[in-house]
């Protein structure tokens, strides 16, 4: 069977494959199901096709890095813009060398530090690498995840794994495999299930060929952490820094990401916005950090958030595709805190709710903002 072939054929109404992985804690291997799925997972990648893996930090949709055409069917599946590039997923250190021209002492210490784990370093590119990978660019993204199976996949495979997030371009990040099921279906062939991801939201992106190091995108490691690391403080760009001129300038110009197909709206006075969205007849979701009272409950569908940054990560984008599946239209969301441990979340939630039509917006109707 040539499994290069089949493609073609690849189809959102097409069901994936699920296939449940595992790896007991203190076990030497997986189980043979574990084995065999992971079999399965490593012939299709290397026939050039796309198989969603998990990681630490949200599910990936994994291509063989240096196969170009099948670099070249993520940005497909996803429908993402060919100018957005994709990081590679590596099984160690040593990986990361190889696919880097100039790997500096300041990617080793932080590989060194933070490997496995969400943490990807964007360095100098080697010349052998598919230039689809890197968008054109002379730098490269690169992530050792912090998920064992998928690592063995990557050992398995004897190649990097080039991997985005596993969903349509702009939409939501997947964080089990049903949500790559619903985002994806069958454009994916095969997915490999290992639960609920334990971070959540994606990779801190830092860029280790600028000076400072520059974080391109916060994440689960912060700014203090790298800063620690390096030993020396590492610049960052706030998504309010970005975002104000963006509006200004250059409205809907692609910063509306991770978002939920409800509209989002970051709030510090809930209950008012509530009464007037309920007015309008808008079915209304609220991610809340307080406790809701009696006569809320009945009329919204509440969804009650950690006040902890780590754990309200963990369930952000859950809480947010749930809201999808309840049919709500409008998603408060609490703001939440003001501190630096925030930073990624406030970042996510700044994406997920831009949009150049809130003008406008207080006054339309239920049926006119879809
Ligand atoms: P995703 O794969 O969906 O988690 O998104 C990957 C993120 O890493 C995007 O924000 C990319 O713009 C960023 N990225 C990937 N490669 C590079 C690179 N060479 N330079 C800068 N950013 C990158
Ligand atoms: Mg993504």
């Amino acid at each position: 069977m040539s499994l290069r072939q089949d493609t073609s054929q690849s189809s959102p109404l097409r069901m994936p494959e699920v296939l449940e992985i595992e790896w007991a804690h203190g076990t030497l291997m997986p189980p043979p199901s574990t084995m065999a799925a992971l079999e399965k997972a490593a012939d299709l990648l290397r026939c050039g096709r796309l198989v969603a893996i998990p990681t630490e930090t949200v599910y990936g949709i994994a291509a063989v890095a240096n196969d170009s055409d099948a670099v070249e069917r993520i940005f497909v599946a996803k429908g993402r813009p060919a100018h957005n590039p994709l990081i590679v997923h590596v099984a160690d250190i040593e990986g990361a060398r190889v696919l880097s021209r100039r790997w500096s002492d300041r990617a080793e210490i932080l590989a060194t530090h933070f490997w496995p784990g969400p943490l990807t370093l964007v360095v100098d590119r080697n010349e052998t690498l598919p230039l689809n990978v890197t968008a054109g660019g002379s730098t490269v993204a690169i992530r050792c995840p912090d998920q064992s199976l998928t690592r063995l996949l990557i050992e398995m495979v004897g190649q990097p794994l080039a991997a985005p997030s596993a969903n349509r371009s702009t939409e939501l990040s997947p964080t089990c495999a049903k949500h790559v099921v619903e985002g994806l279906g069958g454009l994916v062939d095969l997915i490999l299930d290992a639960g609920p991801c334990q971070r959540g939201i994606e990779s801190t992106v830092i860029d280790t060929t600028s000076d400072p190091p520059f974080i391109l995108r916060p994440g689960p490691i912060g700014q203090s952490e790298l800063s620690q690391a390096l030993g020396v403080m590492v610049d960052i760009r706030l998504i309010t820094d970005v975002i104000q001129p963006m509006i200004q300038r250059s409205p809907g110009t692609g910063l509306r990401h991770y978002a939920p197909r409800a509209r989002v709206e970051l709030t510090v006075n809930p209950s008012s916005r509530l009464a007037e969205l309920l007015a309008m007849g808008f079915r209304v979701g609220w991610l809340t950090l307080s406790e809701p009272s009696h006569e809320q409950l009945g009329t919204i569908t509440v969804l009650h958030m950690p006040d902890d940054p780590v754990e309200f990560a963990k369930v952000l984008y859950d809480r947010m595709h749930q809201a999808d599946e309840c049919g709500v239209d409008v998603l408060l969301v609490d703001r939440p805190p003001e501190f630096i441990e925030w930073i990624a979340i406030h970042d996510r939630l700044a994406r997920a709710s831009f949009s150049d039509q809130t003008k406008g917006f207080e006054n339309s109707s239920r049926t006119s903002h879809r």
